[in-house]
């Protein structure tokens, strides 16, 4: 028997296993959820951008129309000056003037311009006509490129400064141009990681390690794309993702110990359950069966019960589970029908008519020892093997033929065999013609199905005509009210009844007692007449 120590070093045991597990499953929720988090925060960063690139592209349209439409003389003071107030008005340019064959002439800022210096370079022609100048000498400012938009004989020249805005510590982008006769080309930003195909289609990717988030201007021709590695993303939320390392941990850690305690509980409720077997400390309650239609007893129900010290009183549900999954229910069938034939033997061979139902289990049926066990304790107590009526479920009594064969020997025997909790196993109920049994108990659920709108009720009849036609004797259990006790009771078949509203389990002191009263008041109305 494991002491206290060996308990809690278990449960501490298997808390660190569950724990380290739960951290695991957190790291990598973590990161998943970390890098689905990050695809989101691109999305928006990719639209933050091409919102502002929409605003300051309009802009540059509207400036570079005007300057187009200058009437001053080509370069000449006046058109200086005048572009001059168009710059200082506008919002995101640095400065604006005039080209010609690839040159610049002059601007607001620079004025009049000569020298290799003024010459254009390579452009990237867009889609409405005008050419993108990405990087030019003449226009950096404290080593920013400042970017150039041609137009007609006109150029704009964007502010550097604009895009610190856009700076992140933990997101890149570009700016894609598209169509136009240079393609797919890079306008601005870093250098792109991937291929053109998701730097102009909109929506979210991710390549390699690397997430990708693009949004389209619909207005001017250029895609902004964010992007950011898997480990930038890790690093920005690593908070985030130690936050989630710790809960699971915690969660995993707390299952661990839930399952433990309630597994050592089990264990010792096991043992107990072993212990009280062995000390033949489980109890027998009687419940009254009754003739529904003339209200007599006329038979009982052993029902096991079971009180611990520790655990108060134990549902048969549970202990009797409990020893079926660990194999020794054969010794709780033992002991309760040993003892209940030993505790009615004063009144079992003196009426000939009371019935001993006793609860078998699907173990019992395999147990090759099972009916000599019955044997002895029949003759020990001296009742007729027909006295004793053996209850199994019907899924143990349908599922295999080993179960069958048992059932067939039990009743050559003399004993009778019902199917008890009827109609929870199968909704097929043709199952029934295979089995030999005399008598099938209707399960509770049926019972309380009465006087409701529930489809149980409506199966009902079906169940006690198929009985009738299989000779089968029928007891219904749970019967809890006087209006359940009456649906039964008026039907034509012969039929029994079980239930709170009949007799509660009892002790056998007092079912003797309550038996024997019904005995005498009968007698006594017999002598009457
Ligand atoms: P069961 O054989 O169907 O026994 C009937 C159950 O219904 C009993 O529960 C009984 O107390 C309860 N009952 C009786 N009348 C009413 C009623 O009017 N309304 C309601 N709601 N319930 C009623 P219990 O004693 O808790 O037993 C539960 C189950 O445990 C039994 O169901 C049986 O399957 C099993 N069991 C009990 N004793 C033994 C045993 O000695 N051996 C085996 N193998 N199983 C047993
Ligand atoms: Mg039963
Ligand atoms: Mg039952």
């Amino acid at each position: 028997m494991s002491t206290l120590k060996q308990r809690v070093s278990g449960v501490v045991g298997v808390m660190l296993l569950t724990g380290v597990c739960g951290a695991l499953a957190g790291y990598w929720w973590g990161r998943d959820f970390t890098l689905r988090h990050m695809t989101g925060k691109l999305d928006q960063y990719a639209e933050r951008i091409r919102t502002g690139g929409d605003v300051s592209s309009a802009e540059g349209r509207a400036v570079l129309d005007e300057l187009n439409a200058s009437t001053d003389p080509y370069c000449s003071d006046a058109e200086i000056e005048h572009f001059r107030k168009l710059i200082y008005a506008s919002e995101y340019l640095k400065d604006g003037g005039r080209v010609r064959n690839g040159r610049i002439d002059c601007t607001a800022m620079l004025g009049r311009v000569t020298g290799a210096d003024a010459r254009l370079g390579q452009g990237v022609t867009r889609a409405d006509g005008t050419r993108f100048y990405r990087d030019m000498d003449l226009f950096r400012i404290q080593g920013q490129m400042a970017p150039a938009v041609e137009k007609g004989n006109a150029l704009i020249v964007y502010s550097p400064f604009n895009r610190k805005e856009f700076q992140s510590s933990s997101m890149h982008y570009t700016v894609t141009n598209r169509g136009g006769d240079n393609g797919q080309t890079r306008l601005l930003g870093d250098l792109p990681l991937t291929g053109n195909a998701i730097l102009t289609t909109e929506g979210s990717a991710q390549v390699g390690d690397v997430l990708y988030a693009t949004r389209c201007s619909d207005r001017f021709a250029f895609c902004v794309t964010a992007y950011a590695t898997a480990n930038e993303a890790l690093e920005t939320e690593s908070g985030q993702r130690t936050a989630y390392v710790v809960l699971s941990a915690l969660c995993g850690a707390l299952l661990g110990f839930t399952c433990s305690v309630a597994y050592s509980r089990r264990q010792s409720l096991e043992q107990r359950l072993r212990r009280a077997i062995r000390r033949k400390a489980i109890q027998v309650a009687y419940q009254p069966v009754v003739d529904l239609k003339t209200g007599r007893i006329v038979g009982a129900e052993a029902l096991a019960r079971w009180t611990d010290a520790g655990h108060g009183d134990v549902s048969p549900e549970v202990f009797i589970r409990i020893a079926e999954e660990r194999g020794f229910v054969n010794e709780i069938t033992r002991l309760i029908a040993g003892k209940a034939l030993a505790d009615l033997s004063v009144l079992l061979p003196t009426c000939p008519e009371f019935r001993l139902s006793v609860n078998i289990a699907p173990q019992d049926l395999d147990d090759p020892a099972f009916l000599p066990m019955l044997e002895q304790a029949t003759a020990k107590a001296g009742v007729p093997a027909q006295c004793l009526v053996m209850e199994i479920t019907e899924r143990a009594a349908a599922n295999s033929q080993a179960a069958k064969d048992a059932i067939v020997r039990l009743r050559s025997k003399g004993h009778s065999v019902h199917i008890d909790d009827f109609g929870t196993g199968y909704s097929n109920l043709a199952y029934l013609h295979d089995l030999s049994v005399d008598g099938l108990k209707i399960d509770k659920a049926f019972t309380q199905s009465v006087g409701t709108e529930s489809v149980q009720v409506l199966i009902l009849p079906q169940i006690l005509s198929l009985a009738a036609s299989l000779g089968l004797q029928v007891t219904v259990e749970g019967i809890e009210t006087e209006e359940q006790a009456l649906y039964f009771r008026t039907s034509p078949l012969p039929m029994l009844g079980q239930g709170w509203y009949l007799g509660r389990p009892m002790p056998v002191e007092m079912f003797l007692r309550v038996f024997e009263t019904q005995e005498r008041a009968a007698a006594e109305t017999a002598a009457l007449l």
